[in-house]
């Protein structure tokens, strides 16, 4: 992803500096400044613009080894082409690569390629759209590029473009020179998930392939053509994992239902940790609680947390606790099935024993 910080002009700059609205968006332009001094970086092109450039020239995007910063909105007709009302001025994006000295040529260059990956996406344009401002007026522009400096030459900067990678965050700052570089990624063999995984040295089984689905927030997967090939997508762009670590509670093992043991069961449930269980109805189960934790009330919907836990153990998920879901919790935790709440309670105690390991919610 690109972050794109805008930073947009003002209407009188858009009438004074520019064609107004009515770009075809057909083309892209990346320029390069002409000014190698310090401190001449995207920040400082963007303020020159926004404060009405002296010269009678305007361009869409800034880019440097740190951001980059949007003036004008793509359908404006910036004056940077030099063609008049020709194509360049009136169906292109222009952005505007710094090359200050005290930037970092070649990350500008690469954060220049992904904004301009990003706006092809965008407006569904081909790479010969990408145009250099000497197409458009024979200037000499962009003139580092077009000349390899620091080795990298236009053709390099097309390739840079079409290897943009959709999970890397050009536009943010760059490690600093003594950091490592990112590693390259893994070559893969073959198309199929089960080819990847298995070059990646990954089990590729069924059951195997189940577990990392769940793990990349894909539900039901059955092996499918469509899902293997969404899920060999999810592993590719590397999708973060949501961590596996159960929450550990700390609770006494004292068999009392009381507001601890129902914070640790929201954690554990992931349903809002208040302590509190919300609408229940008075009942031999409700009135053996402890401390508070009950909120009794009618009428309502029943606890979002009770509603959880009834579907996570096969009860009827009304939101009310009863003999019924007591019942169903006791068969769960596999002690003595008579739907009844004691004072203290033998099923709260294996309850909160398996919140404390971390075991509870399966
Ligand atoms: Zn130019």
């Amino acid at each position: 992803m690109v972050n794109v910080i805008k930073q947009l002009v003002s209407q009188e700059v858009v009438n004074q500096r520019s064609y107004g609205k009515g770009n075809k968006i057909q083309y892209i332009t990346p320029h390069q400044t002409g000014n190698m001094g310090i401190g001449a970086n995207a920040q400082m092109h963007a303020n020159l613009q926004s404060n009405l450039n002296s010269r009678q020239a305007s361009w869409h995007y800034q880019v440097d080894d740190r951001m980059v910063i949007q003036s004008f909105e793509d359908d404006v007709m910036c004056w940077a082409a030099g063609d008049g009302r020709g194509p360049g001025n009136t169906a292109s994006i222009h952005i505007e690569m710094c090359i200050n000295a005290d930037g970092d040529y070649e990350q500008t260059i690469n954060n220049g390629a992904a904004l301009v990956k990003m706006l092809m996406d965008k407006y569904g344009l081909d790479r010969s759209r990408i145009k250099q401002h000497h197409d458009w007026s024979g200037k000499n522009c962009p003139a580092q590029l077009r000349a390899g400096y620091k080795g990298i030459t236009w053709e390099d900067f097309l390739n840079k473009v079409d290897g943009v990678q959709e999970e890397e965050n050009f536009g943010s700052p760059s490690p600093g020179p003594n950091q490592p570089k990112p590693k390259p990624k893994p070559v893969e063999n073959g198309n199929s998930i089960v080819d990847y995984l298995n070059a990646q040295g990954i089990d590729s089984s069924f059951k195997n392939r189940a577990i990392l689905a769940k793990q990349y927030g894909m539900n039901n997967y059955q092996g499918t053509a469509a899902q293997n090939i969404a899920l060999l997508e999810k592993i590719k762009k590397g999708v973060p994992k949501k961590p596996q670590i159960a929450p550990k509670a700390n609770l006494n093992v004292d068999g009392k239902w009381g507001k601890s043991t129902t914070r640790a069961l929201q954690k554990a449930l992931g349903t809002p940790v208040d302590g509190i269980i919300s609408n229940q109805p008075k009942n031999s189960v409700t009135n053996a609680f402890y401390d508070g934790t009950i909120h009794f009330a009618s009428g309502k919907q029943g606890s979002p947390m009770v509603k959880a836990l009834q579907r996570m153990i096969g009860a009827n998920p009304d939101g009310f606790m009863g003999p019924h879901t007591v019942r169903a919790l006791q068969i769960y935790l596999g002690t003595v099935v008579d739907g009844v709440l004691s004072r203290p309670s033998l099923v709260v105690k294996e309850m909160q024993r398996r919140l404390n390991a971390g075991t509870f919610v399966k």
